[in-house]
């Protein structure tokens, strides 16, 4: 049996997978230290059988089966996790990490592929806690030599967030997760409404107030901005958009309006994720059975 993991900055995700399908799928908020974090994950494992390997995607990246964080302000002690020992140790088998846009990324591309339909050139970006992605390139996934490839919530854009917060917790400033990620919708609506203003609340006042509208509209500009710069490198077929933000109601619509307003050559086709919020989970089954061919 097949333990596979989905750990983002918000959620973790965990399914009991046999013969390469989801026989049992559960869900449980991330906790932000790793005692909580170990409770989490026998919550979301009790009365399961013992697995034969677990395979885990995680916000972050892999080097050295540590995880590391680019954006430090997001869970603090993820950064240098040993997370493949804690659970090696845990479920006393084999256990495979990467990062989780990529394994998205790779999920997306191979639910295209078993319809015929993958592109040699596939961008994956999650729009969820922060901004993450997958490239596909030459219909091969790119992880990078540092695990690093495709972290794109930290390409630079010319916008600049509605409150004027500039720096990143990477260290660096003007980067895309600042404007588009969820954690990013919710304090610039914050700061907008002088009040506490989710993500989710921020979309559901969109429908009625003109300045959560220019919240959402302005974080599409910025993702389709950053899209624009990564077409112009590696020549894109596709862009897939998923995480909460990016598949909550109107977001696609309306970084495809964006995208629509800028002169873009030979324009890659956009689209929402086929695999919902189970692209990151797809994409470890994926790897999986790769490896076990
Ligand atoms: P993770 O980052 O753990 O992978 P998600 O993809 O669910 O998880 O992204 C979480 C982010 O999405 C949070 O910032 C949350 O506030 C926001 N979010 C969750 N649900 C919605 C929704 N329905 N509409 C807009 N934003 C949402
Ligand atoms: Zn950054």
């Amino acid at each position: 049996m097949l333990l596979a993991f989905d750990i983002g900055g918000t959620k973790v995700a965990c399914a009991r997978v046999e013969g390469g399908v989801i026989r049992e799928r559960r869900q449980y908020p991330m906790a932000y230290e790793p005692a909580g974090f170990a409770e989490v994950i026998d919550q979301l494992t009790a009365g399961w059988a013992a697995p034969s390997r677990v395979a885990v995607c995680t916000t972050g990246y892999i080097d050295g089966g540590r995880v590391h964080s680019v954006n430090l302000d997001i869970i603090r002690f993820w950064d240098g996790f040993a997370l493949a020992e804690m659970l090696q140790a845990r479920f006393a088998c084999p256990v495979d990490l990467i990062n989780d846009g990529q394994a998205a990324g790779w999920g997306e591309y191979v639910a295209r592929r078993a319809r015929g339909l993958a592109p040699a050139n596939l961008l994956f970006m999650t729009l969820s806690t922060g901004v993450g992605g997958g490239l596909v390139l030459d219909h091969r996934l790119r992880r990078g030599p540092h695990g690093l490839a495709a972290h794109v919530g930290h390409a630079g854009v010319r916008l600049m967030a509605l409150d004027g917060v500039t720096a990143c917790g990477c260290g660096r400033s003007g980067c895309l997760e600042m404007i588009a990620s969820g954690t990013a919708l919710a304090r610039q609506a914050g700061a907008l409404f002088g009040r506490p203003v989710s993500s989710a609340e921020l979309f559901a006042l969109a429908a009625t107030e003109l300045r959560a509208e220019r919240i959402i509209v302005h974080a599409a500009q910025a993702v389709a901005e950053a899209i624009a710069g990564f077409h112009m490198i590696v020549d894109l077929q596709e862009v897939v958009i998923g995480g909460s933000v990016g598949l909550a109601s109107g977001m696609l619509e309306r970084i495809r309006a964006a995208l629509h307003d800028m002169p873009l050559r030979a324009a890659p086709l956009l689209s929402a994720a086929c695999q919902g919020g189970d692209a990151g989970l797809t994409g470890v089954i994926a790897l999986d059975n790769e490896r076990q061919e």
